[in-house]
């Protein structure tokens, strides 16, 4: 492949999902919707574009195949002071974007001072399971696919694959749970066949966003709630209440949620009762929401559950470690996505390292720079309630940053905080496998308006900043 000669621009935007406009442009107001549907969001997403403009400065069909570090400040002599990162913009190029368009041949070269990454962490990369010998998908007869496949499917084809067919859907998160539903709906009537949903690890789920009449927010994701937490370096005194109170008010509030869940929804009928506290799921980011019409289409047998650590193929179906065996004509893979190994591919080998800390969480200050990599920041890395609203914050971050607004402390100060506060996370969950903010969500939005020169207080009072629902719009007036 050729590279042409490079252009240099000042900021380079790496991926063209959902954190790519945000870094572009920022919302001026949100509108509350529970559950838009796809078509809704894609909507939402073209109405963003041309309102901002921000399509032309989009290159279609155009894919990064790798990025150079051109190097000239390293993350030392970065810093202005040990305790000042400096500026971020040098006025030189920093990377070399390598850029292949409609598949040609021909590699385009773009030099940046400073690029972002919005490589997504949901797709394009399929986590795929792993079998042993003469067990995998080769034996099998019928169809295997991973939902990365099947979301490229028209309804059409989705109809033609699933129905009136014996369906297996490996997985219990989000994309697992809404298959089995539509597997549910296309599979009614005299043909229709059950879809098995095998499931590895049980995780609380949620029906809805009001639990015993009190809204979801409030045993989560108030001040109150969060002010309590552990945080790092934290005084001796905030650190023995935080020691105190935070596990008892965490708890408290999860055997509420628990109780409500339980009463809601026949989990120990179906033999989905997780062992574990609800805080714990709630705090890696691996709480699935329910969608309304799932129980009702178990209730009439047109779910069934598998709990199964292990499973592979045999010819007409899948088996398990109990030496049981259904029959299956298509299984599809809701085993997740791998969007590691996207960032793996494109990062020059000496950084490569970086964005594999273990376990594949990254280090990421404000869950935006990583404090070793010099001149990137990262979009869309960061788990919580609500991915848009924080890629959103951090997207505002991240340009009053760019814009010399105010300063990074220094390296090791950043990366001292970080994995700080990486630590103090996994301790409140087993499940800390990836950089989820959900039970600190109010508690780092603060923090990162606070650091922009914002007010982290947006409510008229304190009760009600204490207790009511976090919103960005108040940090605007
Ligand atoms: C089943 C499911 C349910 C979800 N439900 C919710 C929810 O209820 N609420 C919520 O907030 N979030 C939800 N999410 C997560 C949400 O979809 C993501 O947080 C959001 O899409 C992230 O946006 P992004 O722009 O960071 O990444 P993406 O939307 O994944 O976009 C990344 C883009 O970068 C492109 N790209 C990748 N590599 C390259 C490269 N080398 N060169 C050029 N382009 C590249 C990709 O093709 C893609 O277009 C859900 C995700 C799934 C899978």
């Amino acid at each position: 492949m050729a590279p042409t000669s490079p252009i240099f621009t000042k900021i380079g935007i790496i991926g063209a999902g959902v954190s790519a406009p945000l870094t572009s442009n920022r919302l001026t107001e949100t509108k509350e919707y529970s559950f838009p549907s796809h078509l809704e969001v894609l909507d939402y997403l073209n109405s963003y574009a041309r309102h901002f403009d921000v399509l032309k400065c989009v290159r279609f069909n155009s894919k990064v195949v790798a990025l150079r570090y051109l190097g000239g400040k390293t993350t030392t002599d970065k810093m202005d002071t040990p305790e000042e990162y400096g500026s971020l913009l040098s006025g030189h190029p920093v990377w070399e974007v390598a850029v292949q368009t409609n598949n040609s041949d021909e590699i385009q070269l773009y030099n940046f001072e400073f690029v972002v990454m919005c490589l997504g962490m949901y797709g394009d990369v399929a986590m795929m399971p792993e079998f042993p010998e003469k067990k995998g998908p080769e034996i099998f007869e019928g169809k295997v696919l991973h939902t990365i496949d099947y979301c490229k499917l028209d309804k059409d084809a989705t109809s033609d694959l699933i129905k009136n067919k014996k369906v297996s859907v490996i997985g219990y998160k989000k994309s697992a749970i809404d298959l089995a539903l539509e597997c549910a709906l296309q599979n009614q009537g005299s043909e229709g066949k059950p879809c098995t949903l095998v499931v590895r690890t049980l995780h609380w789920a949620i029906p809805h966003y009001w639990i015993w009449g009190l809204p979801f927010f409030l045993f989560n994701s108030t001040m109150s709630l969060q002010f309590p937490l552990e945080k790092p370096n934290q005084s001796i005194l905030r650190l023995l209440f935080s020691s105190l109170f935070s596990p008892l008010l965490r708890q408290a509030a999860s055997k509420l949620m628990e109780s409500y869940l339980l009463r809601k929804l026949p989990l120990e009928k179906y033999g989905l009762k997780p062992e574990h506290p609800f805080v714990e799921d709630y705090a890696s980011c691996q709480m699935a929401v329910i969608p309304e019409k799932f129980i009702p289409e178990a209730e009439k047998g047109n779910i069934v559950f598998k709990k199964a650590s292990n499973w592979w193929f045999w010819e007409k179906g899948i088996e398990f470690e109990d030496k049981s065996k259904i029959e299956a004509d298509v299984v599809i893979l809701a085993t997740g996505y791998d969007g590691n190994k996207k960032l793996q591919a494109i990062m020059p080998e000496s950084f490569r390292s970086l964005v594999d800390y273990p376990s594949g969480l990254i280090p990421l200050y404000r869950g935006t720079i990583h404090p070793l990599i010099p001149n990137m920041g990262f979009i869309g890395y960061v788990e919580t309630v609500s991915n848009l609203h924080s890629s959103e914050m951090r997207s505002m971050w991240l340009s009053r940053l760019v814009d010399k607004k105010f300063k990074l402390p220094g390296v090791p100060t950043m990366l001292d905080k970080t994995l700080k506060e990486m630590e103090a996370m996994k301790r409140t969950t087993r499940f800390y496998k990836r950089n989820c903010i959900s039970i600190y969500n109010v508690n780092h939005n603060d923090e990162i308006c606070e650091e922009m020169g914002w007010t982290a207080w947006k409510k008229k009072t304190w009760v009600s900043e204490a207790f009511s629902k976090f919103r960005t719009k108040g940090y605007f007036n």
